[in-house]
């Protein structure tokens, strides 16, 4: 049991998640409600980094499962604080893989990050999806100067530092230096004069373009695997771009459940499929149709797990390998059979077990368990409900 359960209502998980569904959790969320993509409400992105920093951390779950908020709020050495900003996390997560480190280049404009859905039959065959986005490119009229060659100058009221400086008088002989961003220039440190500004971008050296990108999924490709798009990020004058990011989703399947290399699937059987032979077809993702049988005499369990090798999912970079197809059975009884058929059925089926029944044996009726219900309410214990009828206990086994 968990003290409180925020950190996880946060992530939209469970208290008992694993570390991989924390992962994608956070991944979902985090791309969700980036302020990038949800400006209107910074608090909640976070709120999902602050959750996600302490449950992915092992001791840190565990302080927070024990004590709570609180206790993670006041740290393990009492310091308090040692959290990471919102954008580090995300940063950690998703830049992780690139091999460019986290040192960020200072003259490099950040990366986007996009996340995009994809189904196990895309995962499978491979696929090429088409992904419209809006991204800011430098305005070809003025090749980013903003206005007419020689139109810009630098900005009189800040002397193109962006800031203002104001001293303002606190007290008698006290003075406090304020500084601001230039509402001249907004920080820009250079001004155009409005008659010579790029009728292009209005003065604003970017552009916003639709731009198509063609996203090419591998077979085998996994839930969570980056498609980089290297500059292909905003651009911005006298800046590197920074990369687009697609981060593929995986769709859950109404049949195959992905482990890995391996899928998954459940078929449930009729007892007679079980006993006298199945014959079964199976829709593979890539819409082949294999058959599985069993061999004359063979009983299918309840609960037997057999796979198919070779049918399951490609492995991304080898796609001709491929993982197995793992079948669990599960098989279907009937409620009753007529009686008349029981000897026939007696005959085939291995003899009962005969047991050894005491003389002063009891005879016991079997009910359905309700696992819900308190057991004296139905035992017929004395010290019960007071709505018991007269005369008191129910009899439920009686004497030989
Ligand atoms: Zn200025
Ligand atoms: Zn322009």
């Amino acid at each position: 049991m968990v003290k409180e359960t925020a950190f996880y209502d946060e992530l939209g998980v469970n208290p008992s998640a694993t570390p991989a569904e924390l992962k994608k959790a956070y991944r979902k969320m985090a791309l969700k409600y980036h302020p990038d993509k949800n400006p209107e409400d910074p608090e909640k992105f976070k709120k999902i980094s602050l959750a996600y920093e302490v449950l992915a951390d092992e001791k840190k779950r565990q302080i927070y499962d024990e004590g709570g908020e609180q206790a993670i709020k006041e740290g393990p050495g009492g310091g308090g604080g040692g959290f990471h900003s919102p954008m580090d996390i995300f940063d950690m997560f998703f830049g992780g893989g690139g091999g460019r480190g986290h040192q960020r280049r200072s003259n490099r404009s950040k990366d986007v990050v996009h996340q995009m859905k994809v189904s196990l039959e895309d995962l499978y065959n491979g696929s090429t999806r088409k992904l419209a986005l809006q991204k800011n490119v430098i305005c070809s009229k003025c090749e980013g100067r903003g206005g007419k060659k020689g139109a810009v100058e630098r900005c009189h009221t800040c002397k193109g530092s962006g800031m203002q400086v104001r001293i303002q008088q606190i007290g008698p002989g006290m003075v406090q230096q304020i500084q601001s961003v230039c509402s001249e220039c907004q920080g820009q440190g250079e001004r155009i004069n409005p008659k010579d500004r790029c009728k292009g971008c209005q003065g604003h050296k970017t552009v916003r373009e639709r731009k198509i990108l063609e996203v090419h999924i591998d077979k085998g490709m996994k839930d969570g695997q980056q498609i980089k798009f290297t500059g292909e990020g905003d651009q911005e004058p006298g800046m590197e771009p920074g990369d687009i990011v697609i981060v593929l989703d995986e769709k859950e399947h109404a049949v195959f459940q992905r482990h890995g290399h391996d899928l998954a699937m459940k078929m449930e059987l009729e007892l007679v499929e079980a006993l006298c032979g199945m014959h079964r077809p199976i829709t593979t993702l890539d819409k082949r149709s294999l058959i599985i049988n069993t061999i004359p005499g063979e009983v299918l369990k309840h609960g037997a797990v057999k796979n198919i090798l070779g049918e399951g999912m490609p492995m991304h970079r080898n796609p001709f390998e491929k993982g197995r197809l793992i079948i669990n059975f599960s098989v279907k009884f009937p409620d009753t059979i007529p009686p008349e058929a029981v000897p026939a059925l007696e005959k085939v089926l291995p003899p009962r077990v005969d047991p050894m029944i005491p003389d002063d044996a009891e005879e016991c009726n079997l009910e359905e368990y309700d696992p819900h219900s308190n057991y004296n309410h139905h035992g017929g214990h004395a010290y019960d409900s007071d709505d018991e009828e007269a005369g008191g206990q129910r009899v439920q086994c009686a004497s030989h």
